[in-house]
């Protein structure tokens, strides 16, 4: 099946990671865990001024450690969260493209999902982040957006502790974690976007024929073989 809407990815990446992740990832934890270190990566990369070829590798196993993140929730609603906080054609606290909103904006209200997005592709996502947030966050830098993503990554550990649902139903605790998940791949593609990194590219490069590391469709790698360097960074 070809990879074209970010659902397929989703699919796509289940298919080839699903077993492992079930094996040695069973839990949400280890996958958030797995995924801070994946955010590390690209951090320590931006920092040491890594090649465009590692970044993107590197951000391609942060799109992928997010996604099985949301894989460990089963049906949760992710895409349309995604299109919940991030409308087609405007920011959703300043309603403007480009956004003009300032670090300390208003309280947003989410729109209604709009029912092309469902059908997306990373791309498309990419391309439409650009559009509402690209300017700002190319003026704010990397290291404004990196903060940002290891923050939405704080907070979807934040919302595994105990009380978490501070008293709320299953169903708005599992909303919840689902606009958590849809933040870190939201200020992930914005990382991507600063640094001029085509995701989608990057994600297929890496992932689009099984596993990178082990080189099957279904991927045989053990927990040892995960943590793996990913990349080396080129000495100056
Ligand atoms: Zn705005
Ligand atoms: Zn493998």
């Amino acid at each position: 099946m070809a990879v074209k809407t970010l659902a397929d990815l989703m699919e796509h990446l289940s298919r080839v990671f699903g077993r492992r992740h079930r094996l040695y990832l069973p839990n949400v934890a280890d996958r958030t865990f797995a995924l801070l270190c994946a955010v590390d990566n690209v951090q320590d990369g931006v920092r040491k001024g890594a090649s465009k070829r590692d970044l993107s590798a590197a951000l391609a196993e942060a799109v992928a450690r997010t996604l099985c993140c949301v894989e460990s929730y089963g049906d949760i609603p992710f895409v349309e969260a995604l299109a919940a906080k991030y409308p087609l054609n405007k920011c959703i606290y300043c309603h403007k493209r480009p956004c003009e909103c300032t670090e300390r904006r208003a309280h947003h209200i989410l729109v209604k999902p709009n029912k092309v997005q469902s059908s997306w592709s990373l791309k498309q996502w990419c391309g439409s982040f650009r559009a509402t947030y690209g300017k700002k966050n190319k003026e704010r830098g990397a290291y404004y957006c990196l903060t940002r993503l290891f923050g939405e990554v704080a907070e979807f550990v934040a919302l595994q502790m105990p009380g978490a649902d501070n008293g709320s139903s299953s169903e708005i605790l599992e909303r919840d974690i689902a606009f958590e998940l849809a933040d870190i791949f939201a200020w992930t593609i914005a990382v991507a976007n600063v640094l001029d990194i085509d995701l989608e590219a990057a994600v297929l490069k890496r992932y689009g024929k099984g596993c990178s590391v082990c080189k099957k469709a279904v991927c045989a790698c053990t927990h040892f073989d995960m943590h793996r360097a990913l990349w080396h960074v080129k000495k100056t």
